[in-house]
C-alpha cells in the first residue's frame, strides 16, 4: 500500500495520458467515420398514454464502424463535442429529422413532431438560429412540428444568454423541450422565464415509480409542474405496463420507451406505424 502511494501520482498520470491518447484516437475514428456514413439516426415513437397512439418520435445518433460494432452515442457525442466535430454532426442529424419529418408527412402521418437532441455545444454556437433556419428552409419541414431537447444541465448554466438564445430560437417557430428533467436543480421561477414547452422525465425516475411511495414524488412533482405552467410532459424509457399504468394515473399525457418501440430506422419507423404502431 505504501509503495502503490508513492507511486500514486505517476499511475495517475499515467493514466490520464492512455485516456487521452484513446479519445484523440476514437476523435479520428469518429472524423472518419461520419464522412465514411457509419454515423445513422434512429427513431424512437413517442405516444399517448390515454389513446397509446403515436404523436411523435425522437431522432436518436447511431454509430456503426466498419467492423460492425456499435457505439453508444453516451460515449462518443462527449468526443464529438469535445473535438468540435458535434458541429458538423449535429447539423447533419438535424437536416436528416427534418427531411423524415417531411417523409412522414408525405405518407400521410400529419400529426406527428420530430424530437432532436441538441448539444450545448452546438447549441452555444452564435450561427446556430441561421443554420436551423436553413435546415427547415431547405427541408420544407413545418416548424411546428420541430422540437429540440436541450438537457436541464445546460439550462441552468448562465440564465440570461440562455433566454436570449431560446428567444431566437422560438422565433423560427419550433418548440424546445428540457431532456432528463428533474436530475438538475433548476429553479421553478427561472423556468417560467425559460421559453419551454416541455419537459421530458428522466427515466432514472421512471424506473423507481413502480419501487416505494416515494419513488413516483419527482415524477408527480413534474406532471404537476407541465401542468401548472401549461407545459406537455413525456415520460421517457418506459419499460413495463406497471409503469405505463402508474403515470396514467398520475396525469402523464405521453411516453416514450420500449414498452411501445425500440428506436427504429427510417424504414422500420414506417413499418411500425403502418402496422398501427402497437
Ligand atoms: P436521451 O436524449 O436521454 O435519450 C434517451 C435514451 O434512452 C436513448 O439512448 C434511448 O435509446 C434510451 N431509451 C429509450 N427508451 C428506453 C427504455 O425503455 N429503457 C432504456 N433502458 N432505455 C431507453 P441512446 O439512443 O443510447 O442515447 C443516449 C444519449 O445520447 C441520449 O440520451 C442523448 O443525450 C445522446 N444523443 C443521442 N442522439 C443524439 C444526437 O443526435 N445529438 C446529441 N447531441 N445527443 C444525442
Ligand atoms: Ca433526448
Ligand atoms: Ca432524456
Ligand atoms: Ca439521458
Amino acid at each position: 500500500a505504501k509503495s502503490q502511494q508513492r507511486n500514486g501520482h505517476f499511475y495517475f498520470s499515467r493514466s490520464m495520458g492512455i485516456e487521452i491518447r484513446e479519445r484523440v484516437r476514437m476523435m479520428h475514428a469518429l472524423r472518419k467515420g461520419f464522412l465514411a456514413n457509419e454515423l445513422f439516426v434512429v427513431y424512437q415513437p413517442q405516444i399517448d398514454l390515454v389513446t397509446r397512439r403515436p404523436t411523435g418520435a425522437e431522432a436518436l445518433l447511431r454509430w456503426q464502424t466498419s467492423d460492425g460494432i456499435l457505439i453508444s452515442p453516451d460515449r462518443f457525442i462527449p468526443i464529438a463535442e469535445y473535438s468540435g466535430l458535434i458541429i458538423e454532426i449535429g447539423e447533419w442529424v438535424l437536416r436528416g429529422a427534418c427531411h423524415e419529418l417531411v417523409r412522414l408527412r408525405a405518407a400521410g402521418y400529419l400529426d406527428l413532431t420530430m424530437s432532436i437532441n441538441v448539444s450545448q455545444v452546438q447549441f452555444r454556437h452564435p450561427l446556430f438560429p441561421v443554420m436551423l433556419c436553413a435546415a427547415l428552409e431547405d427541408s420544407k419541414a413545418p416548424p411546428e412540428f420541430i422540437e429540440l431537447e436541450i438537457t436541464e444541465s445546460m439550462a441552468m448554466e448562465e440564465p440570461d444568454q440562455l433566454i436570449e438564445m431560446l428567444a431566437q430560437i422560438k422565433q423560427t417557430g419550433v418548440s424546445i423541450a428540457i431532456d432528463d428533467f428533474g436530475t438538475g436543480f433548476s429553479s421553478l421561477s427561472y423556468l417560467q422565464r425559460l421559453q419551454v414547452d416541455r419537459l421530458k422525465i428522466d427515466r432514472a425516475f421512471v424506473t423507481e415509480i413502480t419501487g416505494s411511495a416515494r419513488g413516483s414524488s419527482i415524477a408527480e412533482m413534474v406532471i404537476q409542474l407541465g401542468r401548472n405552467l401549461g407545459l406537455s410532459v413525456v415520460a421517457e424509457g418506459v419499460e413495463d405496463e406497471r409503469q405505463a399504468a402508474v403515470l396514467q394515473a398520475l396525469g402523464c399525457p405521453m411516453a416514450q420507451g420500449f414498452l411501445f418501440a425500440r428506436p427504429l430506422t427510417a424504414a422500420a419507423l414506417h413499418e411500425w406505424l403502418a402496422n398501427d404502431g402497437l
